[in-house]
């Protein structure tokens, strides 16, 4: 459904003085962040979210979900990109790969650039999420090596055992669906799902305000001998820095042979990027003690 009238609730959106604006509200930093609105592409309210698309004055297009934007056209290469590469390289020949959380499926792509990986299977709680962005965000190019699940990611994981090489946990902010990919249950399962030697990385929010980072990595540090947050710059989420946790049975990505990085087309990610996201100043460090 596209060029809704603006005039029915849409969650987060408001119009003041006939612009259309964005605003995400970030309770745990009493702030609301607005982004201005060019256009309304698309609007749908599915089972699970309320999906929308639209085109931003500064950032592109953007996919946003319940209100809270997710990727957007203009600086989603960072977060794609700073997602997959670390673990696919750290691991020195990974075959099967899974990400959980679809959206663009922007990581998996990314994944197809390491030749070892012969799938990945993305599993997404939300067909019309993937339907949305493949008219709206990423023209659909379809890949016999990446096999799309359109499954609760908490419950498709359960299944699998000792199956994968690595694992990509793009899971949303700890609301609505995605609650169930921040319980100790789902990181005991996802623990299950990697083979002896395999790696999970997880999208861990913003060391700056939300606490689901600091208990992630707790959460982690139980089951794995190997657990390290690196952090990035994305300049479209509130607060700027972000942070993911790697999580590793036997591989250290302070150790990984980075000529193994595929960073030819990459736009931000390079050998230097690489080893420089793992040196954290002290506020972070002092949360992980
Ligand atoms: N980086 C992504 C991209 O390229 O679009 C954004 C993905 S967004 C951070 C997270 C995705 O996880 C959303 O598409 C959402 O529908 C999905 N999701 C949320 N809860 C889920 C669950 N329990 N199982 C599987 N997918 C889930």
């Amino acid at each position: 459904m596209s060029n809704r009238d603006f005039s029915e609730s849409l969650i987060g959106y408001e119009k003041e003085d006939d612009q259309l604006w964005l605003w995400d509200d970030i309770p745990e930093l009493k702030m609301e962040i607005g982004y201005k609105i060019k256009k309304l592409l698309h609007l749908e309210k599915s089972a699970f979210q309320e999906i929308s698309i639209v085109e931003t004055a500064s950032y592109g297009r953007m996919l946003v979900l319940d209100g809270t934007p997710q990727i957007t056209e203009k600086d989603g290469f960072i977060y794609n990109e700073m997602i997959s590469h670390i673990a696919l390289t750290t691991h020195p020949k990974p075959l099967t790969a899974g990400m959980i959380g679809g959206g663009d499926c922007g990581p998996a792509r990314e994944a197809l650039k390491y030749g070892s990986v012969e799938t990945i299977d993305v599993v997404e709680i939300d067909p019309l999420v993937v339907s949305a962005c493949r008219t709206w965000m990423t023209p659909y190019e379809s890949n016999d090596r990446i096999r799309l699940f359109y499954e609760d990611g908490a419950r498709w994981i359960k299944k699998q055992q000792r199956q994968y090489d690595v694992l990509l946990v793009d899971r949303s902010d700890p609301y609505g669906p995605a609650t169930a990919l921040y319980t100790a249950g789902f990181y005991r399962d996802v623990h299950q799902a990697l083979k002896d030697d395999g790696i999970a990385v997880f999208q861990s929010g913003s060391p700056f305000y939300s606490d689901s980072f600091k208990k992630t990595v707790n959460q982690l540090r139980k089951l794995f001998p190997i657990v390290h947050t690196y952090t990035t710059t994305i300049p479209s989420f509130p607060g700027g820095i972000w942070t993911f946790t790697i999580a590793s049975k036997r591989w250290s990505p302070l150790q990984a042979d980075l000529n193994r990085l595929q960073w030819e087309n990459a736009k931000y990610m390079n050998p230097d990027i690489f080893r420089a996201s793992f040196q954290l100043p002290n506020y972070i460090r002092d949360m992980l003690k």
